[in-house]
């Protein structure tokens, strides 16, 4: 059978924080070493492009300005993105990115981004300009794997009411200073604040990435169809990261 996948990231001139582009790049290299067909398309502010019709949909994260540039573009693209949800377009969210699927966004000089409403959550500012920055860790279920995703945090949004968590945290703060969990997860999307970036520290949840795009047009296709690849690097290093704060594999 050949494979392909069709992904569309957005905003990807403003919204690429901390190297979320690698997030791309990682699912690119695991796509084409097993001979599936990754074809990438960005989507700017103002361009048409049909969400619906693509396998996944990826934002990045992004400083207060960038979304509050974004935002209206963004809100007229709802009923096209809900539309991708539906057909079960995967979507893959980001910091910044997922802030803005909630409810609303105060931004830290106090102003209000209105968000899609797809979900209850919303995003508060920090107290003073605090802000949740270091190395995380949480410990997460994506459907059948249970993993421990590992990376790096960086927001002053505080995202509260979160009624389907992607992980409890092991170390570091998560959705907001004292949630004791972080980011969001339900099927349909994929919203983290974690940024490193997350798909090239985490290779077996980029292959959960792939194999959710794959499903799209392939609903019987599962993680255990994708050819193993060697992960000895990334292996290596997420062991390395656990064992510093000493977190049992
Ligand atoms: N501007 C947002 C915040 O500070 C998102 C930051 C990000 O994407 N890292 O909460």
């Amino acid at each position: 059978m050949s494979l392909s996948i069709k992904v569309c990231w957005m905003y990807h001139d403003i919204m690429d924080l901390y190297g979320d582009k690698g997030n791309m790049m990682v699912l690119q290299k695991r796509c084409e070493d097993r001979q599936i067909d990754f074809h990438l398309e960005t989507c700017a502010i103002g361009e048409k492009k049909d969400l619906s019709s693509f396998d996944l949909v990826f934002l990045g994260g992004g400083a207060d300005k960038e979304q509050i540039s974004l935002i209206p573009d963004l809100l007229k693209r709802k009923e096209n993105i809900r539309k991708a949800m539906d057909e079960n377009t995967f979507i893959l969210l980001i910091c910044g990115g997922y802030q803005l699927f909630g409810q609303y966004y105060i931004a830290a000089d106090g102003s209000r981004i209105e968000g899609l409403k797809f979900y209850n959550y919303y995003t508060d500012t920090g107290k003073q300009g605090t802000r949740c920055i270091g190395n995380i860790i949480i410990d997460a279920k994506l459907d059948e794997l249970h993993t421990k995703i590992i990376g790096f945090e960086n927001h002053g949004g505080q995202t509260l009411h979160v009624t389907h968590p992607l992980g409890k945290v092991l170390h570091g703060f998560g959705n907001a200073f004292d949630a004791g969990y972080e980011g969001f997860y339900d099927g349909k999307i994929l919203g983290t604040y974690l940024h490193g970036p997350l798909l090239p520290k985490n290779p077996d949840v980029a292959d959960f990435v792939i194999t959710k795009a794959i499903q799209k047009r392939n609903p019987d296709f599962t993680i255990n169809d994708l050819k193993p690849l060697d992960n000895t690097f990334e292996e290596n290093a997420r062991k390395a990261l656990l064992k510093r704060f000493q977190i049992q594999e």
